[in-house]
């Protein structure tokens, strides 16, 4: 059967949110974010800055010479994710498959309720009717067949958009976007694209798959499925994820980043602790899964199933390795990382070791392997113990 998903994107969430709080600040250009704390970027900026080009993740000093008149709020983020789950509990009531993928941002999936509204676009315009009527926020909505196309019928059409984007209007929409536009094709894929005379999503499509799998690998599968407007991923209700036996650990910069060796250092950390913490609970994990969120708060969760159950971090760190979308990390900062392993099952026997001690590493040539790999290919200062890392890393 058919499937019908929509993806809500609330329009400038943060800013829209001051300006309902005070309404003298609504029709003008709102940054939130910048002045506040540390961190001197641009968290949101309302649509009214964006007309001087501002946009998040922007230093607030670029952001003060583009718009000298632009009103800086120090946000609230205690509000926002009040607001949220609002918002949330609204989009409960047309379905219960809600997947929130960032503070405002989720999918739905409306398959098996739509009908009661007529058509799929009635159901997302009274959605955003009563978001409006209830929290005075507008959002935009795509409509899609799956998350792929209705997150980019969403992007299509901002702010207070409604946009379809069925298989037969891909020939007209979707198929003369740039490569650039498609998710996770960052500058480095672009370029490589280019280089073989791919420009636009049809170029993209009618070019020969094996030919892009010898050139892109696994990603050249990837893409030349997402080129032809396929996508599979389910939508996974925040109940169900909540249900799972998961252990994850997280961790939010001081500072975004690009850099690589940091970022896998950092992963090497993450599940150094996640699989202490597997151990001590005498389990063993059949998945592994890899957040990242960038500055810009979008959130992805990317998660792979191994062939046998595991507890060797070995393991579970090249297999989260595997997930990490490098072109997107390197294009766009990262704010947080979360490393995690579900689908746990009870161990019948778990050695009890100590990851990453000196003695662990040299007597247990595995867990060496990984710390080797990365001091080969970084330099011997890119991986230290990793309970000194965070210390190294943030002051
Ligand atoms: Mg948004």
């Amino acid at each position: 059967m058919k499937r019908v998903i929509l993806h809500i994107d609330m329009d400038a969430f943060f800013a829209q949110v001051e300006q309902v709080k005070n309404p003298a600040l609504r029709g003008k250009p709102i940054i939130v974010g910048g002045d506040a704390g540390h961190r001197g970027v641009v968290a949101t900026c309302s649509y009214e800055a964006r007309k001087y080009g501002i946009h998040s993740a922007m230093s607030s000093a670029e952001a003060r010479r583009r718009c000298p008149h632009a009103i800086f709020v120090g946000g609230n983020l205690t509000n926002y994710v009040y607001i949220s789950a609002q918002i949330q509990d609204i989009m409960n009531d047309y379905t219960p498959i809600v997947e929130p993928t960032s503070i405002d941002e989720a999918y739905l999936d409306i398959t098996e309720s739509y009908h009661l509204y007529g058509t799929p676009e009635k159901l997302a315009q009274d959605l955003k009717d009563n978001i409006k009527k209830r929290l005075q926020l507008t959002c935009t909505v795509g409509i899609a067949e799956n998350k792929l196309l209705a997150k980019t019928a969403s992007d299509m059409n901002k702010p207070d958009g409604l946009n379809t984007l069925w298989m037969n209007e891909l020939e007209e929409k979707f198929f003369p976007m740039e490569i650039r536009k498609l998710r996770g094709v960052g500058p480095q894929t672009e370029k490589a694209l280019k280089r073989l005379g791919i420009n636009t999503l049809r170029d993209l499509k009618d070019y020969p798959e094996k030919k892009l799998s010898q050139n892109f690998g696994l990603h050249g599968e990837h893409l030349s499925k997402m080129a032809h407007g396929l996508s599979d991923t389910p939508v996974h209700s925040f109940e169900e994820m909540e249900d799972e036996k998961s252990m994850s650990h997280e961790h939010t910069l001081y500072e975004d980043t690009s850099d690589l060796i940091f970022l896998k250092s950092l992963m090497i950390t993450l599940t150094d602790k996640v699989v202490a913490r597997l151990k001590k609970a005498q389990f063993l994990a059949k998945t592994v899964r890899l957040k990242i969120r960038y500055s810009d708060f979008s959130t992805i969760t990317r998660e792979v199933t191994l062939n046998s159950m595991t507890d060797d971090v070995n393991t579970i760190y090249k297999t989260a390795l595997t997930l990490l979308p490098v072109d997107d990390v390197v294009s766009n900062k990262v704010r947080l990382v979360g490393v995690g392993v579900t689908k746990l099952h009870e161990a019948v026997e778990t050695p009890q070791i100590e990851l990453f001690e000196e003695s662990s590493i040299s007597k247990k040539g595995k867990s060496g392997d990984v710390v080797e790999d990365i001091r080969d290919k970084f330099g011997k200062f890119s991986i230290v113990r990793a309970s000194s890392l965070p210390y190294r890393w943030e002051h």
